[in-house]
């Protein structure tokens, strides 16, 4: 089968290397020339594991590159729409890319084909593409929806293992032709789910917000026990043995970011909000994530005397491991409130150092940050340390050598993912989330 993917970013080069992986012919689209000159020369514009191997080993043969909507689209049976639909003003989500691109689409059709929506998209935007390349085409497009549960830093694996594959679509072909696409990956045909369009949007959506609330939850429970001297980590464990809540996403720490979570929970209250529904859950989840890195500072100015003239460690500034994605990062906001505070920090990352600094400095605090390319350069004289991402190597590092470097010995684990005795027995004095302080 032959396929473009239009958008080359997180979601639609995963799915294009992925896809040509299995022997299908992809060409790859994007608006962002440089982009397609580095992704031609084998080197990948930001870090996912596996994913430069996944690359060179199919491009050129199955796997192309190109900035020409029209030329990527002949001969193909389907095309999939990757772009990007970032948060307006008013929290819903702007899907001006996909509508442009449904529209180039529509356009230089020139035979049938399948339409394939992976970006997350609000509800009622597979009707308005219909609309759209209906109205633009005299070619019978079929629109859709397929929405992406890939993670980044995993989402390679994702791709080839996925749980679940959801094509909304009231068009038996369409599903046909797209679960014989998906069928390597989803050897276990009840893996495909076939659903109707409206269902599908709204799947991802309240897949994230589920996950969110989980992590939101746990850390409104970390608040009690910090209020309370008891310790979250004790409690999580406990709670999460129970086969009914499972222990996943129950990590209390600095709140959850990224591209996905924070932007689709306010487009799903903003949904809700335009079909008259109050989704207060999920915005609740929202508002109690953007508590948490104050929450983290309040210890801090206690712990530390204040702020002011303070010089900090920040190790890790991806939103998550195993990344290089700094979109909506609690770290980010961590250092910017830090810089207002008149703190100076020393920053390092294994992945997002580049696009770190990029993003403190579009938030104009760059000029008070350093960078350091490894974690324990990071600490020499500085008065505290702050593990704002939960890295593997993060997890388990020489804090004799961190007491040594650092002028203070104040260490706040954002994610709880150091041993505290460990900390404690080198001399300094451990704050994880939820936790009692432990050292003198
Ligand atoms: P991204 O910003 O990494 O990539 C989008 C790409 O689309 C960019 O390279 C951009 O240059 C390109 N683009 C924009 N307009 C274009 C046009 N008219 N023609 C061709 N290319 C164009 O975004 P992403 O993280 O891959 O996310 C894409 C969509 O998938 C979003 O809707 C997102 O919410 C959703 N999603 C993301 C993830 C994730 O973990 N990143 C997971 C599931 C779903």
């Amino acid at each position: 089968m032959k396929i473009a993917v239009i958008g080359s970013g997180y979601v639609g080069l995963v799915a294009g290397a992925c896809f040509a992986d299995s022997g299908t012919n992809v060409l790859c689209v994007d608006a962002d020339e440089h982009k397609l000159e580095r992704l031609r020369r084998g080197d990948i514009p930001f870090f996912e594991p596996l994913l430069a191997e996944l690359v060179k080993r199919n491009s050129p043969h199955r796997l192309d590159f190109t900035s020409d909507v029209a030329k990527a689209i002949q001969g193909r049976e389907v095309v999939f729409v990757a772009v990007g639909t970032p948060p307006s003003e008013d929290g819903s989500a702007d899907v001006s890319q996909v509508l442009a691109v449904a529209e180039q689409v529509a356009t230089a059709a020139t035979h049938d084909l399948l339409l394939v929506i992976k970006s997350t998209v609000p509800l009622g935007t597979h009707a308005r593409v219909t609309e759209l390349v209906n109205r633009l085409s005299k070619h019978r497009i079929s629109v859709v929806s397929n929405p992406e549960f890939l993670k980044e830093g995993d989402a390679v694996n994702d791709f080839f293992k996925p749980d679940r594959v959801v094509i909304g679509t009231d068009d038996d072909r369409a599903f046909q032709l797209l679960s014989k696409l998906y069928s390597p990956y989803a050897r276990q045909r009840s893996k495909i789910q076939h659903i109707s369009p409206k269902s599908a949007e709204i799947v991802q959506y309240a897949s994230n917000a589920l996950l969110a609330l989980r992590i939101s939850f746990m850390n409104e429970i970390a608040q009690l026990c910090d209020a309370a001297g008891a310790d979250v980590e004790e409690v999580r464990l406990a709670v999460g043995s129970d086969e009914r809540i499972g222990s996943r996403f129950l990590y209390p720490g600095l709140g959850f970011g990224g591209s996905c979570f924070p932007k689709d929970l306010r487009a799903l209250v903003r949904t809700g909000a335009e079909l008259g529904v109050n989704m207060g859950l999920a915005a609740s989840a929202v508002r109690a994530n953007e508590e948490r890195v104050g929450a983290l500072l309040q210890h801090m100015e206690q712990d530390l005397g204040g702020l002011g003239g303070k010089q900090i460690a920040v190790w890790g500034i991806a939103f998550k491991p195993r990344t290089d994605d700094v979109r909506e990062a609690p770290a980010i906001r961590l250092i910017q409130e830090l810089v207002t505070r008149g703190a100076t920090v020393c920053a390092t990352d294994p992945q997002a150092l580049e696009s770190g600094r990029e993003r403190l400095r579009v938030v104009g605090v760059e000029q008070h940050v350093t960078f350091a390319t490894a974690e324990y350069a990071a600490c020499e004289g500085a008065d505290a340390l702050v593990i704002a991402t939960d890295w593997n190597e993060y997890r388990n590092p020489d804090f004799h050598r961190v007491r040594e470097l650092m002028r203070g010995r104040h260490v706040f684990d954002g994610r709880n993912v150091v041993v505290p005795e460990a900390a404690v027995e080198a001399g300094l004095i451990y704050r994880g989330v939820g936790r009692p302080q432990r050292g003198t």
